[in-house]
């Protein structure tokens, strides 16, 4: 896009309901270019990753008159004063910034300043209430009408701009923001209007986030419903017949893992794609990257190094892990080679995601093992006649276990181990991770390799072993594979979890299985 000036412009930006797969494609664009971010509490600050890391980033807190609000007119003053200084400033809005969003006062005040700006729509709480909470506000056999009002003012108070009388009969369906607290007073005032006290009504809280949570009752009975789930805002009021449809379509909050807070704990490289997974089945992940991943330094390189000068020397190029894959062909690449320096080798790979790596580079292994582990490797290579005599190249991590070198030697193989990477703890979080275990609003975490054990464990950084249990009383552990989970066991704590093939796809499916037995997926 190249009608994006350089400088001074004040982009109001919908961030949509929460889901921050809800965010339209320009305001991306424009957050991945912006200087300055004024956002607030109902835009999800997932939104944020996609600014630049030296964007300048200002909260301005609840609105509504929560405790840490900043007052509109300090808001708007702050729009002018970046706008002014020539900054491209994005203010990102929840849902749509026309609606309910005092979004018009903001872009007024900037035009009294002679300041440019543009609006970006977003998707409006209310229609991704409905569709999330599966209640169609639309239907030809129920309602071809429906009315988005302000629950704020309360109904009946002689300033109300709200027409609850009309309203009443007049929208087939009616869906009212900010109207949790005067929920009994317009409940009230639709039924003392004409409108059926059996009206179904639904309420749906934390719209499209993993916290979303819906009720239903009738106009007559609605109150006390919320008051019983104990439903604050944000909500969303739904009256009309086309709540009675949520029952056939409900589909959100019925993924298998909705609900379910799970920690995963990966390198910060590799956590994407378990994380997708489960998120995709509902879950809320909490990412905590127990291992940053690095080349090794140059001294401990030099066993490559010679390696890649001179691969006649071997018969077989054994990887063992994803990581393995990818830092050895850094350091080929490094060394002006690529994959055709291979050529004289046969390759084994341990696992499927370590093959498919491979397939990046063009290569396909000739030996992948049925049992994904070290082990696994070498009792195939040794049942295929492949050991004897034969010499194996093994790039892999600085630390690791001996198990598949010392199998190999021990039929007559010859070894040459070659770190190309290593695990570095990361650092911090820990105050966090302990105050969301001791909450008790973590059900499950995963392991996916021995390191990730012991790492985590570190950064959890327990007094003793039963202040440790005590932490993870009421939270399940999955372990990806045996090895992994032994680790787990030497700390004194027990795998609930654990699939038959060690792979994140059977991970994700053992965690489904645990959590809503019977259920296939
Ligand atoms: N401009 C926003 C509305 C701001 S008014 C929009 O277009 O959605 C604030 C009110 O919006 C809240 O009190 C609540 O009624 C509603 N709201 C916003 N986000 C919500 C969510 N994720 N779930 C339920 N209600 C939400």
């Amino acid at each position: 896009m190249n009608d994006i000036p350089k400088k001074g412009k004040v982009y109001l930006v919908g961030a949509g309901p929460g889901d921050p797969g809800l965010l339209t494609l320009r305001g991306k664009l424009l957050l991945e270019r912006a200087e300055v971010v004024v956002y607030d509490y109902l835009a999800n600050s997932k939104l944020l990753n996609h600014a630049p890391a030296e964007a300048e980033l200002i909260y301005v807190g609840k609105k509504g008159g929560g405790l840490h609000a900043m007052p509109q007119e300090e808001i708007n003053r702050l729009l002018v004063e970046h706008g002014a200084s020539g900054k491209r400033v994005v203010r990102l809005k929840g849902g749509d910034p026309f609606i309910f969003g005092r979004g018009a006062e903001e872009i007024e005040e900037l035009v009294k300043a002679g300041i440019a700006f543009e609006v970006v729509p977003g998707v409006t709480s209310a229609t991704a209430a409905a569709t999330y909470a599966g209640i169609p506000i639309t239907h030809r056999e129920y309602t071809a009408s429906v009315a988005f009002v302000t629950g704020h003012e309360a109904p009946g108070k002689e300033e109300s701009n709200v027409a609850w009388d009309k309203l009443a009969t007049g929208a087939g369906t009616i869906v009212v923001y900010m109207g949790i607290k005067n929920l009994p007073i317009i409940a009230q005032k639709l039924i003392d209007n004409g409108r059926s006290p059996d009206t179904p009504v639904a309420v749906v809280r934390w719209a499209s986030t993993p916290q979303q949570r819906s009720v239903v009752g009738t106009l007559a009975t609605i109150t006390e419903v919320v008051q019983k789930a104990k439903i604050g805002p944000p909500a969303l009021v739904i009256v009309g017949e086309v709540v009675k449809l949520r029952e056939s379509i409900d589909w959100y909050e019925h993924r298998p893992l909705f609900g379910k807070r799970i920690i995963v704990t990966r390198t910060r490289e590799q956590a994407s794609e378990l994380v997708s997974k489960l998120e995709e089945y509902g879950a809320e992940c909490l990412e905590y990257p127990t291992i940053h991943i690095e080349a090794v330094d140059e001294a401990d390189s030099q066993v490559l190094n010679a390696a890649l000068a001179n691969m006649l020397a071997y018969d077989w190029l054994l990887f063992t892990s994803l990581n393995a894959v990818t830092y050895f062909f850094k350091r080929l690449h490094e060394k002006g080679l690529d994959s055709r320096a291979l050529a004289p080798c046969k390759i084994g790979a341990v696992g499927k995601t370590t093959a498919d790596e491979l397939g990046k580079y063009g290569l396909r292994a000739d030996l992948i093992p049925e049992k994904f582990t070290g082990e696994g490797l070498a009792e195939a290579l040794i049942a295929a006649g492949e050991a004897q005599g034969k010499r194996f190249l093994l790039p892999r991590a600085l630390k690791a276990m001996e198990t598949l070198p010392e199998m190999l030697e021990d039929a007559g193989g010859v070894v040459t181990v070659a770190p190309v990477y290593q695990n570095v703890p990361p650092q911090g979080r820990k105050e966090e991770l302990r105050t969301e275990l001791s909450k008790g609003e973590v059900d499950l975490i995963t392991f996916t390799s021995s390191s990730t054990v012991t790492n985590f464990l570190t950064m959890l950084d327990a007094q003793d072993e039963q202040e440790l249990h005590h932490l993870l009383e009421q939270v399940k552990i999955a372990a990806i594979g045996p090895v992994t989970a032994e680790t787990v066991r030497k700390h004194g704590l027990q795998v609930d979890i654990q699939p038959d093939k060690y792979t994140i796809n059977e991970l994700t499916e053992a965690i489904v299985g645990h959590c809503r037995p019977g259920l296939s997926v």
